[in-house]
This record gives C-alpha cells, structure tokens and sequence, in this order.
C-alpha cells in the first residue's frame, strides 16, 4: 500500500470513535498551555465504559507541567474506574499534523490500558498500547 493510503486510512481510523474523540477535542479547549501554546486534551474509558476526561496543564517551573493523557487516566483511576482502561482519545487543537503522546504518556498507557485496547490520536490514526511502546519497562523480572 502506497504511503499516502496508508497514512490516509489510518487517520481516518483515528478518529473513529468520533465520541470519545470529540471529547479529548472538548477537554483541550480547557488546558492551561501559556508556555507551549500547545493545548492537548484526553479522554480515557474505563472497562465499564464511563469516560475521564483531562488536559494538559503548565507551570511556570516548566517541569512540573503535566500532560493531558496523564491527567485523564490518573482521574479515571482516582474515581475508581475499574481497569484495564479500554480506550484512550488525544486531540491536540494546535498541532497541524496531530500529535502523538510523549514518551512518558507511552508508559502509563502500557500500564493502565489493556494491551488491545484503541489508542485514537487525532488526525494521526489509531494504535495500541504495545504499538505506541514496544518493549515497555516493568517490574517483572526479565526472562533468561
Ligand atoms: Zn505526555
């Protein structure tokens, strides 16, 4: 498959559960981004399907700013959603291309999200847990 179809198609199934997607949209109109400019919201459903929602929020100490993913899912812990999530929307409003979760996002998506759930990135496409982070860091004693 030519690039351009693959890239077409797998933003078109990034937006597939237009609900959940149009949520993350909502939220990110809510994040609090005067450093980045960059406003991104997330919404997560847990195994009962109720839906969390969070944005990012910056601090001046850059460093303790937190990302729009991370709020979702450690709300839907905190209310007690029942895991493993199985779903997760990312809508960035400021990125042309979309934009995909960051490094340590991919780590408590791997950790919170069961391992086939969706992953809809907004005009990007759609991935699970393990696609986002091949090899994902555990406690687990590695295999010898
Ligand atoms: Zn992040």
């Amino acid at each position: 498959m030519p690039d351009q179809a693959r890239r077409e198609e797998n933003a078109e199934r990034g937006t597939r559960n237009a609900e959940l997607v149009q949520r993350a949209r909502d939220v990110a109109g809510c994040a609090y981004a005067p450093y980045s400019h960059f406003r991104v919201g997330a919404a997560v459903k847990d195994a009962n399907g109720v839906v969390y929602v969070g944005c990012n929020v910056e601090s001046a100490s850059y460093g303790l700013s937190m990302c729009a993913e991370r709020n979702a899912i450690f709300a839907a812990v905190a209310a007690g959603g029942p895991r493993p999530f199985t779903a997760l929307a990312v809508s960035c409003l400021d990125a042309g291309g979309g934009c995909t979760p960051c490094g340590a996002c991919r780590q408590v998506v791997f950790e919170h999200l069961a391992a086939d759930a969706a992953v809809y990135v907004d005009g990007v496409g759609q991935f699970t847990p393990p696609e986002l982070l091949p090899r994902a860091f555990t406690l687990e004693a590695a295999e010898s």
